[in-house]
């Protein structure tokens, strides 16, 4: 039989953007004592805009960066290729066809496009290839820029901002006063974590992750005697949502993560987990 408590709290949780997968994690949630957080999509509203568009070779016009990108996003379902198709559509540039589509995990994209290989990448890919990245692309902290490359020579960039969701700080006062230290995890650029982290007080955060690597991170703080809870999206994500002690899928992610996942937090709300934690705490304080 189902224990009265959990099924009590299994309802009570659906209707607070909540499904538990997994009986023993509204019981374990009580034990958490650091949250490892996804940036996009979680921390961040993950609806990105386009704030610039900048050729860097001056064969290439902005608006033909912003083609050839578009291209190869049209194939993709980050959040970043999901504000650049909405930027190509307002200005009303028809979207070229590609071949060879090719994700690049952790970095980007590249395809083949009007006969020339096209990247879109991260400033991290950048810095593997040795190729030197303009001064003024990381003019605010807060975007997230991305780089075109024609046949492995830098184009020009794209910057686009994300917004920090207004529940994430209200969330993250709850963990703190309930003395749960909270971490990000992201692929994006240093300084778009540093400023994500700052504004909203972190204890820490890893930027340029690449998705395998997230397993080793959860790995490490265990072996520091933490019980870890991590939130995740994509199939990259899934080793390390099985790994930590309580592991939560964002409900706009794929299903791989879903399935993996000891809860799945529908609306992404980072405060439903503060107030599963806080009603974790009550639950099991009124039974003792
Ligand atoms: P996150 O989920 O934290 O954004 P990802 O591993 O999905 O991390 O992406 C890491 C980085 O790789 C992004 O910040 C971006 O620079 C680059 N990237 C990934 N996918 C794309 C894409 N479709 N278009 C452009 N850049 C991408
Ligand atoms: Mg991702």
């Amino acid at each position: 039989a189902i224990p009265l408590v959990v099924a009590i709290s299994t309802a009570v949780s659906a209707q607070n953007g909540l499904l538990i997968r997994n009986r023993t994690a509204f019981e374990e949630s009580r034990k958490i004592s650091v949250l490892l957080f996804d940036k996009t999509g979680t921390l961040t509203k993950g609806d990105f805009g386009v704030t610039r568009i900048q050729s860097v070779d001056k064969s290439y016009s902005d608006q033909e960066i912003l083609r050839l990108a578009s291209a190869l996003e049209q194939s993709s379902e980050h959040p970043i290729a999901v504000g650049i198709l909405k930027k190509v559509k307002d200005e009303k540039i028809t979207i070229p066809q590609l071949q060879k589509f090719n994700a690049i995990t952790g970095k980007g994209v590249e395809a083949s496009v009007e006969g020339k290989d096209i990247k879109v990448v991260s400033p991290g890919y950048l810095r593997d290839e040795k190729i030197s990245i303009p001064e003024d692309a990381f003019s605010d902290a807060a975007e997230t820029v991305v780089f075109v490359l024609v046949e492995g020579k830098l184009a020009g960039y794209i910057a686009l901002a994300d917004e920090i969701r207004p529940e994430s700080a209200e969330a993250i006062k709850i963990f703190k006063k309930n003395n749960i230290k909270v971490l990000m995890a992201t692929g994006d650029n240093e300084k778009t974590a540093k400023a994500v982290s700052d504004k909203l007080g972190l204890d820490g955060y890893f930027a340029e992750v690449l998705p395998h690597k997230k397993v080793e991170i959860v790995k490490e703080l265990q072996s520091k005697g933490e019980f870890v809870a991590m939130t995740g999206d994509g199939v990259n994500d899934a080793p390390a949502l099985a790994q930590a002690n309580v592991g939560i899928a964002v409900g706009s992610g794929t299903d791989v993560a879903a399935e993996t996942a000891d809860i799945i937090l529908v609306n992404s709300n980072p405060q439903d987990i503060a107030n599963l934690i806080l009603f974790g705490k009550a639950t099991y304080q009124k039974m003792i």
